[in-house]
């Protein structure tokens, strides 16, 4: 089965997706983190971000892959801390709009979620990666909300430039969020982890089969 969670930063995707993944005892996947990954080595590497044919190439020459601990790698290296950084958060979308990366990363991401039961979270994923989900779920957030969770997770920014930068990034990403129809939109503003995680729970127990 796949789980299919989407929608913008600060949403609570990584968490929600996490959590319920744990519960579930499905295996999980972040496909942002591969977004990431690949801007950390285009940068590292000097490729100019807006050279999407080369920034495919590299996709496809360096898989990310992830161990059970959920750590993520790229060309040899251990990425996972380094991905978050700011200047990473700032890129990204740059290098998630090239069609020859998206082709690559889908690819991958089928790949990856092929096996068993899975928890998939993203932007495209209930609309693109993996439109036949059985549960696809949108979460949305106010945005004032949303600045103060990545506020959280990256205390060296100052509230306004965090503010900023989520907005940009949310018109860049603009054309990769958009619910798929059959997803079932979760507000979290007000909502706790756990509470938007039992709502989840229910649409997947919803789906599996009394003998499971
Ligand atoms: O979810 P996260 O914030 O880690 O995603 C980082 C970036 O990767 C997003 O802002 C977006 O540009 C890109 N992304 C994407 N499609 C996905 C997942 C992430 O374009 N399925």
């Amino acid at each position: 089965m796949i789980v299919a969670i989407d929608g913008p930063a600060g949403a609570g995707k990584s968490t929600v997706a996490r959590a319920l993944a744990e519960r579930l005892g499905f295996s999980y996947l972040d496909t942002g983190a591969m977004y990431r990954s690949l801007t950390w080595l285009g940068l590292q590497r000097g490729i100019p971000l807006d050279e999407g044919d080369r920034l495919g190439v590299l996709a496809r020459e360096f898989p990310v892959s992830f161990d059970d601990a959920g750590r993520v790698f790229i060309d040899g290296s251990d990425v996972t801390s380094a991905i978050r950084q700011v200047r990473v958060d700032r890129m990204v979308p740059v290098v998630a709009a090239h069609a020859e990366v998206r082709d690559v990363m889908r690819e991958r991401q089928r790949e990856l979620g092929s096996e068993g039961d899975v928890v998939i979270e993203g932007r495209d994923i209930g609309t693109v990666v993996a439109p036949g989900a059985e549960v696809k779920v949108y979460l949305v957030a106010d945005p004032a909300i949303r600045a103060g969770r990545r506020q959280a997770e990256r205390p060296e920014i100052g509230a306004d430039a965090l503010a900023t930068d989520l907005k940009l990034r949310d018109e860049s990403d603009a054309a990769r969020m958009r619910p798929a129809a059959d997803a079932e939109e979760i507000d979290t503003t007000h909502l706790t982890i756990e509470g938007v995680v039992a709502r989840i729970e229910e649409l997947v127990r919803a789906c599996i089969p009394a003998e499971r």
